[in-house]
């Protein structure tokens, strides 16, 4: 992790973490190298365990982890969890007046919105940064994180955001949510179509490796194909730390995003419906990159 000196330019000091999970473990450790204090809860006890190995202070509830805390960071499955947290009994009673939310789950763009409205409407400010990158850069603090809000308040944010990643302004609240759901659909499709082409390759005597590094140096190239493939898909490891099932949430994010805008999603909607299947085929804790694993099962029923 690059070292970073963040705490003089902030006026931020204690940062209550919700949600301690593959990716909000990593991100909270940054900002403890950095020297901010972290209030942190997650519903399960090894993930509170794991913030008090790493010199954070694990909270009984959300509404304690807030308590006193200048900047509350939310790091949740997605939208259905943030929003149960923040209408916990005592969650925003607990804020300090000056608190500022900031919701870094991948979750839904118009839910972020009404969110926004309705939190804006008690006096408190929410802002969307989710992130990509995965859980390797999470620990290198080298995320890209694409935030949603007003200028003033994303301006307030970032010096504590620049701890775990690189920041990029996307737009007014909810366009945070939006661009990172639209990157997973891309995603997600390079992953289905790099699978579908290798394994033909395979079939028809390419070596998987040898028809990779073809790619790799031609238009075909992505990051499936660059970084997925080699170091979880050909390993057989498949433990990028991002599961499947939250792929193909993002994915219903991004396709029902277009579908609420007449905007043409025909592939991707497609690539849903393919990776729904895999969702059942595979055990519901399955890696997203086992994907590739689905894609070769189903040419093994021909
Ligand atoms: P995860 O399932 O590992 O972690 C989520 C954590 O939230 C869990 O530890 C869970 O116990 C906790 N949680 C759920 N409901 C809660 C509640 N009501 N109160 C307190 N804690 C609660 O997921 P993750 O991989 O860390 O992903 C978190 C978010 O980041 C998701 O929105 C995901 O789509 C996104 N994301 C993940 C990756 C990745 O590579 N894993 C990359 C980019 C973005």
């Amino acid at each position: 992790m690059s070292a970073r000196a963040v705490l003089p330019e902030s006026a931020i000091r204690i940062i209550g973490f919700v949600g301690l999970g593959n990716m909000g473990q990593p991100m909270s450790a940054c900002l403890l190298r950095d020297g901010f204090t972290v209030q942190g809860f997650d519903l399960a006890p090894a993930a509170r365990d794991d913030l008090t190995a790493a010199g954070g202070q694990a909270r009984t509830s959300s509404a304690e982890a807030v308590r006193g805390a200048d900047l509350v960071i939310l790091m949740l499955p997605g939208s259905d969890a943030v929003e149960s947290v923040i209408d916990e009994d005592g969650f925003l009673g607990s804020l300090s007046p000056d608190a500022v939310i900031v919701d870094m789950s991948s979750s839904e763009p118009l839910r972020t919105r009404a969110l926004a409205e309705r939190l804006a409407a008690q006096g408190h400010t929410l802002l969307d940064a989710p992130v990509s990158g995965g859980v390797a850069r999470a620990r290198d603090g080298e995320l890209t994180i694409m935030v949603g809000g007003a200028e003033k308040d994303v301006a307030f944010v970032t010096p504590v955001l620049k701890s775990m990643g690189n920041v990029t302004h996307a737009g007014p609240v909810g366009a945070g949510h939006a661009a990172k759901a639209l990157n997973n659909l891309m995603s997600a499709v390079h992953l289905l179509a790099s699978s579908e082409a290798v394994i033909a390759g395979q079939r028809f005597g390419i070596d998987p490796e040898t028809l990779l590094a073809i790619v790799n140096t031609s238009s075909g190239r992505s990051w499936s194909t660059e970084y997925k493939w080699p170091r979880f898909v050909l390993t057989e490891t498949y433990n990028s730390g991002f599961s499947l099932g939250l792929m193909v949430k993002d994915m219903r994010i991004a396709t029902g995003l277009a579908s609420s805008l007449h905007s043409p999603c025909v592939l991707g909607e497609k690539a849903t419906e393919l990776w729904a299947r895999a969702a059942e085929a595979l055990p519901p804790n399955a890696d997203h990159t086992e994907v590739a694993r689905w894609v070769r099962m189903l040419g093994e029923d021909q």
